[in-house]
């Protein structure tokens, strides 16, 4: 049989009978182990096994007894990714993570080198179905949301291949967040617990196209994590043209949901500005902008479109967005420009696609 076929026949995580332990927090697999008739402090060690040392399988637990190993195989399951390949950004060491799934899905994921620190950029769906135009990873829809335990794997494989802890965690690859917004929760649950990664909120971001009923279910929900917001646009019109989920939500419904967060957590606002060339860069843009955010101490981070080949959208010049930041300035907008990281490994924001796209010769 061949790895193909072999990969075909594994249960799905979504669909399988077996039990996603690796999505449980510390109390589920608590109460899940003593419906198995096994005392609490099992449950700390299996947590301790999936979230801290990364175990692969059951077996690997070794200070589980051979019994509960062999039941745990036979019940449950852990995400286990393979790691199909790996490319190296040669100007920045900017690593891009292709993973395929039990399921024989490909997840993409991205480790970058900062001065105060490791950040890897998850993802948090299989595709994507929001339609950005200016967006690789929703060129082919959505194929399936990821467990709280995928989102979580991709930063363990990560730092199994690296050694290297990951403190800084950005929930901005493939897919949208509030669109899986269950599991996104319960990984924030498991990614903070003190015994397991114990990643701190304030190194987490999760970054959303808009939907606003659950900016602000979000905002209740107080986790402490940083919320970023792909605005993209300074009118309704342009954002319609660029964005299909403007049409549901219009900028000052989610502007002002934008406040409820900063107001119920305190917490900064980041808004996303991809800047396209002769779209959303011009002066008019910039006085929309500071109308839409008067009052509002919120932080614009303007990334120069990368460059996708199906969507045909341009970045301006160097000096086309030195000119867009003065102009920001200007008006008083607290903004800086994202330091592009991997574009040559087609690791940039928006060009996640989740397949093999350039065959290795
Ligand atoms: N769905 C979420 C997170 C994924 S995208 C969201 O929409 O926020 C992470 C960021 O990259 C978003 O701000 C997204 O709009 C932006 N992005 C997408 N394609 C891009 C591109 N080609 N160039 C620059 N930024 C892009």
């Amino acid at each position: 049989m061949s790895t193909e076929e072999m990969a075909q026949q594994t249960e799905t995580p979504t669909k399988s009978a077996k039990v996603d332990v690796a999505s449980m927090t510390r109390e589920e697999l608590t109460a899940y182990l003593e419906s198995l008739g096994e005392k609490r402090f099992r449950a700390e060690q299996v947590f301790a096994w999936i979230h801290e040392r990364h175990a692969a399988s059951f077996d690997a637990m070794t200070n589980l007894s051979k019994d509960l190993r062999k039941k745990l195989t036979q019940e449950a399951f852990l995400p286990s990714f393979a790691t199909e390949r790996i490319q190296t950004s040669a100007k920045d060491g900017t690593k891009k993570y292709l993973f395929k799934t039990l399921d024989g899905e490909f997840v993409e994921s991205v480790r970058m080198i900062y001065k105060h620190g490791i950040t890897v950029c998850i993802s948090s769906q299989i595709g994507c179905r929001m339609g950005c135009k200016f967006c690789a990873s929703t060129l082919g829809g959505l194929v399936r949301s990821l467990t709280a335990g995928e989102m979580a794997e991709q930063i363990y494989r990560i730092e199994e291949d690296t050694g290297e802890r990951v403190s800084n965690v950005v929930i901005m690859g493939m897919g949208e967040p509030f669109d899986n917004y269950e599991a996104l929760l319960r990984f924030l649950t498991l990614i903070t617990d003190e015994k397991g990664h114990h990643l701190s909120r304030r190194q987490i971001t999760v970054s959303t196209c808009g939907i606003v009923p659950k900016i602000r279910a979000f905002a209740d929900a107080d986790t402490g994590v940083t919320l970023a917001l792909s605005l993209h646009a300074s009118n309704d019109a342009m954002r319609r043209e660029i964005m299909p989920v403007a049409a549901a939500y219009d900028l000052k419904s989610v502007v002002d949901a934008c406040r409820y967060y900063f107001e119920k957590t305190g917490r900064r606002v980041t808004f996303e500005y991809a800047l396209i060339g002769g779209v959303n860069d011009t002066d008019w843009a910039v006085s929309e902008l500071s109308a839409l955010f008067k009052g509002f101490p919120c932080h614009l981070n303007v990334i120069p479109v990368n460059p996708v080949t199906e969507t045909g959208m341009k970045a301006p010049d160097r000096e086309g967005v030195e000119r867009f930041l003065k102009a920001l300035e200007k008006a008083g907008i607290h903004a800086t420009v994202r330091r592009e990281m991997g574009r040559d490994i087609d690791g940039a924001c928006g060009q996640l696609r989740g397949r093999v796209t350039h065959q290795i010769p």
